[in-house]
């Protein structure tokens, strides 16, 4: 090419025509560079299958340099195979070469890497008879490879005769190779990325199936974690509440081997109340502690029996912070709690219950003191109602015989007179008793004239001493100035049965000496004192002589008449005229009773 108007020689020309020729095959060169390994890169890009690959990869550069034969072989320890192969005159079979590389051939392959032989020094059966005659092979460039999947591969080239020049420069060849076998690795390395990939992506789903399986599990544990929780939480605060709000003192202790208390592991609110201790005291603190002293030894047998049976009851005496002691029953039982022995006592205090069961025990007592003396009252009322009725039965028989002095018939009937009164006291008792017990009786208050009153009971009193042969005895009747012919409220009746009974007992039980009869005003109380020297009343007799059918029994008072009613009939009067009799004083020598009643001075 003339660049400019310079003039060149002819030799010039030539030269510089060569040069260009050069530039120009060099350039065809570096295009056909291009363009086979522009190809080797879309090939790899487009086709998966690699003997395809191989198969379009040597048409191409057989093509493009001329090349009739080119294959690509793998060896093995003792043979080879063909991978591919393209042959410029085949029809297609593949089939157009038989390589039969020699041992030889293969060893200084191996050791130089690429090896070029002329055609004269190869076998010649090494291409077959069809494909001959096609083309006259003139060299032959072996190139050894390694890839990941072909480990030890050779490209093999061949050339014909008229294109004698075209291994001069291996260049192009090995870079085809190079770049077949880096594409190749590189192909290869993806597909094992691929692989791992797909496998890691299988083992990730995997994973993450397990996870989520796992996930799962843990969630509905969590879930059923915290809904164990949350019914622990339940059951725990209903518990709390049940062992808080218990009456009874509950205690748990924990044992140390056999019958020894370690420590108070919890106590609840009603043990602090009972006890009066703080909790922080109650817990630095053993049964005994809270047992009385002389309870404190039944402790160690108690917890002994509680080892064999696991349940025990025992009824104790506690006492409490200040001092004060209060009975208690306590039920124990023992178990194991987390791998302690431990004792729960449950306290409940019983003071009512014992009062409920003393009281029980007076009741019955009562009871059978009631009836053992409504047995005596019987007995004795059969008694004293059939000798009166006797004596009076027989001296009515004696008295109807016709012979009878005149003095013995006034005797007879003196008796007969006599235990008819008799009698008749003692229905009256009866029938009086009944009344008031029924609640028939009631008080009607009148004035009433004591002086007049008093005169009427001495009288009386008198009458009594002549009947009972005690005229020898003395009455005193002493009385106020200031209630000399004064008129009082109350009731008559029973102020004058109780005074009479009263001085009828001392009729009864005195034998010598004096019955007096002392009235007064005592802060605004009607005062009477009735006393006798009589044979006085027993000191164990003195509490209970208010009780109806209670009578002295003894040698003294055998052969004296009596129901047992008359001083419990006294006591109920009393009570009805808002007043009060009282046993004062009784000893051998002699009793006092006194009777107290309102005094309401009236003018009428
Ligand atoms: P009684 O009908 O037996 O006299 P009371 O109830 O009047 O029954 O008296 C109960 C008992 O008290 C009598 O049985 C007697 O033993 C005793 N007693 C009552 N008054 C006197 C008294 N003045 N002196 C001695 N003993 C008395």
């Amino acid at each position: 090419m003339v660049e400019d108007n310079k003039e060149y020689s002819i030799e010039e020309l030539k030269d510089r025509i060569t040069d260009l020729e050069k530039q120009n095959n060099a350039l065809s060169d570096q295009v056909e560079e291009t363009i086979l390994f522009n190809f080797i890169s879309e090939s790899f890009d487009s086709i998966s299958n690699d003997k395809e690959l191989i198969e379009a990869l040597l048409e191409k550069i057989s093509i493009l340099k001329e090349i009739p034969v080119c294959y690509c072989i793998e060896i093995k320890s003792r043979s080879y195979k063909v991978i591919s192969s393209y042959c410029a005159y085949d029809s297609g079979s593949n089939d157009c070469v038989e390589p039969v590389l020699k041992k030889e051939i293969i060893a200084q392959l191996q050791s130089q890497g690429v090896l070029k032989i002329k055609c004269d020094d190869v076998d010649p059966a090494v291409f077959k008879d069809k494909v001959k005659h096609k083309f006259e092979p003139y060299e032959i460039v072996l190139i050894h490879f390694h890839s990941h999947n072909v480990k030890n591969g050779v490209f093999v080239f061949v050339s014909d005769i008229n294109n004698k020049e075209v291994f001069d420069d291996l260049f192009i060849f090995n870079q085809f190779v190079k770049i077949v076998t880096d594409k190749w690795e590189r192909l290869g390395l993806i597909l094992q990325l691929k692989k791992l990939n797909q496998s890691l992506e299988r083992k990730v789903k995997a994973r993450t199936t397990e996870l989520t399986r796992l996930n799962n599990m843990l969630f509905q544990e969590i879930q059923t974690h915290q809904n164990t929780n949350h019914e622990l939480n339940i059951e725990r605060k209903k518990f709390h509440q049940l062992f808080q709000k218990a009456n009874d003192a509950i205690y748990l202790w924990e044992i140390d081997g056999v019958a020894s208390i370690k420590r108070c592991m919890e106590v609840n609110q009603a043990a602090i109340e009972m006890t009066g201790y703080s909790y922080d005291e109650l817990m630095n603190m053993t049964p005994s502690d809270l047992m009385v002293k002389g309870m404190k030894g039944q402790l160690k047998p108690f917890l002994e029996k509680l080892e064999v049976n696991k349940t025990s009851k025992i009824e104790v005496i506690h006492q409490r912070k200040d001092g004060t002691t209060f009975p208690v029953e306590v039920n124990s039982h023992l178990f194991t709690l987390d791998d302690k022995k431990v004792i729960l006592s449950i306290a409940r205090n019983i003071s009512e219950w014992k009062k409920i069961e003393l009281d029980l025990i007076d009741a019955k007592e009562q009871a059978e003191e009631s009836d053992r003396l409504k047995s005596s009252f019987l007995a004795n009322m059969s008694h004293e109602i059939r000798t009166p009725l006797n004596a009076i039965c027989g001296f009515t028989e004696l008295i109807k015989e016709d012979n009878l002095e005149m003095s013995e018939v006034k005797d007879f009937a003196d008796i007969i007179l006599n235990n008819s009164s008799h009698l008749l006291n003692l229905i009256n008792d009866l029938v009086d008793f009944s009344k008031i017990e029924a609640g028939y009786v009631k008080p009607t208050f009148m004035p009433v004239n004591i002086s007049h009153l008093l005169r009427n009971l001495e009288l009386n009193v008198q009458s009594l001493l002549y009947n009972f042969n005690k005229e020898h005895i003395k009455i005193i009747i002493d009385s106020a100035e200031e209630l000399e012919e004064k008129l009082v409220l109350t009731d008559e009746v029973q102020l004058r049965q109780i005074l009479s009974n009263l001085l009828n007992n001392s009729v009864k039980y005195t034998r010598k000496g004096s019955i007096t009869l002392k009235t007064s005003i005592v802060k605004d109380q009607l005062q009477f004192i009735i006393s006798d020297t009589g044979i006085g009343i027993p000191k164990k007799f003195h509490e209970k002589i208010f009780e109806r059918f209670v009578q002295v029994k003894d040698k003294k008072t055998f052969s004296i008449p009596g129901t047992g009613l008359g001083l419990a009939i006294c006591l109920n009067l009393a009570e009805m005229l808002n007043g009060e009799v009282k046993l004062l004083d009784s000893s051998i020598k002699g009793t006092s009773f006194s009777l107290t009643i309102p005094y309401y001075p009236s003018s009428k």
